[in-house]
C-alpha cells in the first residue's frame, strides 16, 4: 500500500509551496489541479478553454471535470509506485467521495495549513498575481469558506486530519509540517 496524503489550505496559505517540500521529502508525487488546469489553459485544449473563464473569476471547475483529470493521474504508474500529495483537490464534498473511492485505503493523511483570511489577504495582495483582481480573490476565499471548509471536518470524520499552523517563515513552516507529519503516520 502506498503513501497517500491531500493539502488544505486557503488560497496564499502557502499550500503549494509546502507541498514541493512535503513530496520531496516523504518522496510521493506532486499533483496539483491548479497546475494541471494552468497547463491545460496555456496548451489550449479542450479542457482549458472550458475552465479558463472560471479560473479567472476565481470560481471552481466542476467537480466532473477535476475528479476526471485526478483519476486519470492516479491510474498513472509514478503514482501507483511512489504514493501521492494531491495539492488543490478535493475542493468539495463531492470531490472527497469521489477520492475516497478512487483510492481506497491508500489516503493516510489530510494536512490542514491553517492561516486565517485576514492574513491570507494581506498575502494575496502584496504577491500581484496576475490572476489576484480583488475581486477574484473574494471569491476563491468565499467558495472555500462554503465549499472547501466543510472538508475540515470530512477528513476528521474519516480520522486522518493533521492541522498545522501556517503562521512564520518558508522554513519555519516547512519544519513545523515536516515534523507533524512524521508524528502523524
Ligand atoms: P489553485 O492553483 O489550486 O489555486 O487553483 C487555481 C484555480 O483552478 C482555482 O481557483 C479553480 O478555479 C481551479 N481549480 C483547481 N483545483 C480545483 C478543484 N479541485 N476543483 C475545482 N476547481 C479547481
Amino acid at each position: 500500500m502506498t503513501l497517500g496524503m491531500v493539502i488544505l489550505g486557503r488560497q496564499g496559505s502557502g499550500k503549494g509551496t509546502q507541498a514541493v517540500h512535503i513530496a520531496k521529502r516523504f518522496e510521493v508525487v506532486h499533483i496539483s489541479t491548479g497546475d494541471m488546469l494552468r497547463s491545460a489553459v496555456e496548451e489550449g485544449t479542450e479542457l482549458g478553454l472550458q475552465a479558463k473563464s472560471i479560473m479567472d473569476a476565481g470560481g471552481l471547475v466542476t467537480d466532473d471535470v477535476v475528479n476526471g483529470i485526478v483519476a486519470e493521474r492516479l491510474a498513472k504508474e509514478d503514482v501507483r509506485s511512489s504514493g501521492f500529495l494531491l495539492d488543490g483537490y478535493p475542493r468539495t464534498v463531492g470531490q472527497a467521495s469521489v477520492l475516497k473511492q478512487l483510492v481506497e485505503g491508500n489516503l493516510k493523511l489530510a494536512i490542514n495549513l491553517d492561516v486565517s483570511i485576514e492574513e491570507v489577504t494581506q498575502r494575496m495582495i502584496s504577491r500581484g498575481r496576475e490572476d489576484d483582481t480583488p475581486e477574484a480573490i473574494a471569491r476563491r476565499l468565499e467558495l472555500y469558506e462554503s465549499e472547501t471548509s466543510p472538508l475540515i471536518q470530512w477528513f476528521d470524520d474519516e480520522g486522518i486530519l493533521c492541522v498545522i499552523n501556517g503562521l512564520g517563515t518558508e522554513s519555519e513552516v516547512h519544519k513545523r509540517v515536516i515534523d507533524e507529519i512524521e508524528k502523524n503516520l
